[in-house]
């Protein structure tokens, strides 16, 4: 629905910075002449440099996978908005469930990390999605309203232009199990129509809203058919070149 595919990878805590720029260059040949869709990696802190360098003349867009949300000082171990924008970085991850789950985020937290990286320009791909336990317990949608609003808060129309969304159920994630088409469009949904409450209708037909949670060359296609889904966060299938030029090909099948 909102313009043009957003396919992105998450490389995670995967590939030095030898093995990134392998990968990249792999990546270049594998999807060249790709038009109709838009695409980003997102490599570890340490390769984003050297991964922006061999991006040079390629449509791939840079992504990290974090931010810190002050501009600088004693935070030993973050990165600033500033640092990111430096090394290359158009958009970057926010609220992936793994920091959540690992690292104690919050949606308060999300929520200053998204207003920091949108102070710089930085387009926020914004991470929701439920665990299994709360999807069991009937919860879904109850928790992707609160992360909705708890994640945005306070960001302004202009600000919500720039924002991506990823709904990426956290039972899904690393797992093999996919969300059904059907599943993740009714999610995908109820997301868009949350955003039109909080903005307009036009924002929330503008936003992308990426699936995510092991996507493969073989399920991309029938996710990609539903209305509302807009583009895929991948995971695993972001490591190898073959298959995720496979999913950013996913129009050819
Ligand atoms: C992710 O980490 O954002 C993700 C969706 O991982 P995977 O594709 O491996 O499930």
């Amino acid at each position: 629905m909102g313009g043009l595919p957003f396919i992105a990878g998450n490389w995670k805590m995967n590939k030095t910075v030898a093995e990134a720029c392998d990968l990249v260059r792999e990546l270049k040949v594998a999807i060249a002449g790709i038009e109709g869709v838009e695409v980003a990696i997102a490599p570890p802190f340490t390769a984003l440099y050297a991964v922006h360098q061999e991006l040079q003349g390629s449509a791939i867009h840079l992504a990290a996978q974090n931010l810190f949300w002050e501009g600088k000082g004693a935070y030993t171990g973050e990165v600033s908005p500033a640092m990111l924008k430096e090394a290359g970085c158009r958009y970057v991850i926010i609220g992936h469930s793994e920091r959540r789950q690992f690292f104690g985020e919050t949606d308060e937290m999300v929520n200053r990390r998204m207003k920091a990286a949108l102070g710089l320009g930085l387009k926020p791909i914004f991470c929701i999605g439920e665990t299994l336990r709360e999807r069991e317990e009937g919860k879904t949608f109850s928790v992707i309203e609160r992360q909705v609003e708890g994640g945005l808060r306070d960001l302004g129309e202009t600000e919500m232009k720039s924002v991506v969304v990823a709904y990426e159920p956290v039972w899904a994630i690393g797992t093999g199990k996919t969300a059904t088409p059907q599943q993740a469009e009714e999610v995908h949904r109820f997301i868009r129509e949350r955003i039109e409450r909080i903005y307009s209708r036009q924002i929330a037909e503008e936003v992308r809203i990426q699936y995510g949670g092991s996507v493969t060359p073989e399920n991309i296609k029938g996710l990609m058919d539903q209305r509302d889904i807009d583009g895929a966060l991948v995971g695993g299938a972001s490591l190898k070149s073959e298959t995720f030029a496979k999913i950013v090909r996913f129009k050819e099948m």
